[in-house]
């Protein structure tokens, strides 16, 4: 569902000014979330994204839509995703300290690209403590509606019934809803009866928000600062990307939201001369812990030539602090036999939490700009012993999901990645007081009367639930708290 009903703005003149009710920089999860909330909430919202490249697919969709059946996944969808992901600003280098993180300048940032799995957190160990728990848990609700999340994946597949009971055989006794149950995923069956994968149009064509001018969205611009005139945000100042920087934009409007992702908000925010203690600091990350197997014969026993695709999750609780998903895998996995088709396998993704830390963090270097006029950035980012140990016993528990589930005639390789390679980086913007926040609860950065924080950076606590739902109800929660203000 291309974005077909929202506008593009192309060709805009050198020095041009826009004008909305909410500015917004940045388009993937968190940005798209809060355009479209209030665009629904009857405001007018001008998306700018520094990325611009098209995609397969179209505008805002997700490229997986181009590419369906599950055997093109390592063929054509994989390498699509891998070519869509670079270093920040498409740099040779990784971004010191962070070897494994990568990003996706585009629209629809990472959510172009996103394997769409829809973990719910656990309340208990993961939630925002700023959000009462009521609200909290209806955020969700609405995120999970608005992502297209459902479990009806694989509802009927051979291969989901085994995967599911194997794993509740080998993990008993976890607590009430957090068992071993189908993975929430955003598809939904199209009018054509194919599947069809959530994008960011998921979060900005659905109800009014696509109602004619209310979203204009700004390829190809990057934003070096906001203008601030005291606390109040009053312009986004942003350049072509293309072209060597000379063509400017203005967008002045009552509200500004920094949406550039984990790295890119904080930037900003650096850059424009908003500093709260706390920002680029507490920068956290899902250690991940993975491996491909190939089926047990006893899982592929009676599996039909169409065999529904299938997704398995062992949620993060309290009992068992690890969030665990079987997924048909997209990448190539080195010491994997590759001949082995993609329907006899299984990729076996964990993340472990990592404690934010302040020493964990951000560095700006005020001496030196980079390709957008930003402070050029690296970052410091260690494992302490504690995080050691976590990402050890979380080894060890891996190759107990995957013995439950292989063939072991096959060898088994578990990675680990590097830091960031998870593509979950959270905490640089995060909700908290102001001494442990950049924003308070409802995402307005401390110190300043009309701008905000949306998108993975505003996640404050150790997590392991892949981050995307909970940050679409969190940018839900603070689009409401602009279309109120
Ligand atoms: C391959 C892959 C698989 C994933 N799978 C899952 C999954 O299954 N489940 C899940 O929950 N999460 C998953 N994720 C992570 C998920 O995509 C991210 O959590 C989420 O999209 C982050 O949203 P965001 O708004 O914080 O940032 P981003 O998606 O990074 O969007 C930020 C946007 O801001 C733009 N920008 C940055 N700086 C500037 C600037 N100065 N001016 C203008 N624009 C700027 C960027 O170009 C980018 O488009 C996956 C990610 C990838 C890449």
């Amino acid at each position: 569902m291309p974005l077909q009903h929202i506008e593009v703005a192309r060709d805009l003149a050198d020095g041009a000014t826009l004008r909305a009710d909410v500015a917004v920089i940045g388009s993937g999860a968190g940005g798209a979330t809060v355009a479209g909330e209030v665009a629904r909430r009857g405001l007018t919202a001008v998306v700018v994204e520094a990325g611009g490249r098209p995609h397969p697919g179209g505008l805002g969709t997700h490229v997986r839509n181009a590419y369906p059946e599950e055997e093109q996944l390592q063929s054509e969808f994989g390498p699509a995703v891998l070519a869509g992901l670079t270093p920040y600003e498409g740099a040779e280098q990784p971004l010191a300290g962070l070897r494994g993180q990568r990003f996706a300048h585009a629209v629809g940032g990472m959510m172009s690209f996103w394997s769409h799995v829809c973990a719910v957190p656990d309340h208990a160990t993961e939630a925002e403590p700023g959000v009462p728990e009521d609200e909290m848990r209806a955020l969700w609700r609405q995120a999970a509606a608005l992502l297209w999340s459902n479990t009806s994946v694989g509802a009927h597949g051979v291969r989901q019934r085994r995967l599911t009971e194997a794993l509740a055989a080998a993990f008993p006794g976890l607590p009430p809803g957090r068992e071993v149950q189908p993975l929430p995923v955003g598809m939904r069956i199209g009018a054509a009866g194919s599947p069809e994968y959530s994008g960011i149009d998921a979060l900005l064509t659905s109800g009014d928000a696509a109602a004619p001018g209310r979203v204009t969205l700004v390829p190809g611009y990057a934003v070096p600062r906001v203008e601030m005139a005291g606390s109040r945000a009053r312009a986004v100042l942003a350049v072509a990307v293309a072209g060597g920087g000379r063509r400017t934009l203005r967008i002045e409007a009552g509200t500004v939201v920094t949406a550039a992702g984990a790295l890119g908000s904080p930037m900003i925010l650096h850059s424009s001369g908003v500093r709260p203690p706390a920002l680029g600091r507490y920068l956290t990350d899902h250690s991940m812990v993975s491996s491909r197997v190939r089926l047990s014969p006893e899982v592929l026993a009676g599996m039909g030539a169409r065999d529904e695709s299938f997704g398995v999750w062992v949620p993060s609780s309290s009992a068992r602090p690890l969030h665990t998903q079987l997924v048909p895998g997209w990448t190539r996995v080195p010491g994997f036999d590759e001949s082995v088709p993609v329907r006899e396998t299984s990729d076996i993704g964990q993340f472990v939490a990592v404690a934010p830390h302040p020493d964990n963090r951000l560095l700006f270097d005020d001496e030196h700009r980079d390709a957008w006029g930003l402070p050029a950035t690296t970052a410091r980012f260690e494992l302490s012993e504690a995080d050691r140990e976590a990402i050890r016993a979380a080894a060890a528990d891996h190759v107990r999901v995957a013995d439950a589930v292989r063939d072991t005639s096959y060898g088994l390789s578990v990675s680990i990645a590097p830091p960031g390679g998870s593509l979950h980086l959270m905490g640089s913007t995060r909700l908290g007081t102001e001494e442990t926040g950049v924003a308070d609860a409802y995402g307005k950065v401390w110190g300043t009367d009309n701008l905000y924080v949306a998108g993975n950076g505003v996640v404050s606590t150790a997590t392991t639930s892949n981050p995307t739902l909970n940050v679409v109800a969190l940018a839900l929660r603070t689009a409401r708290a602009v279309a109120g203000s």
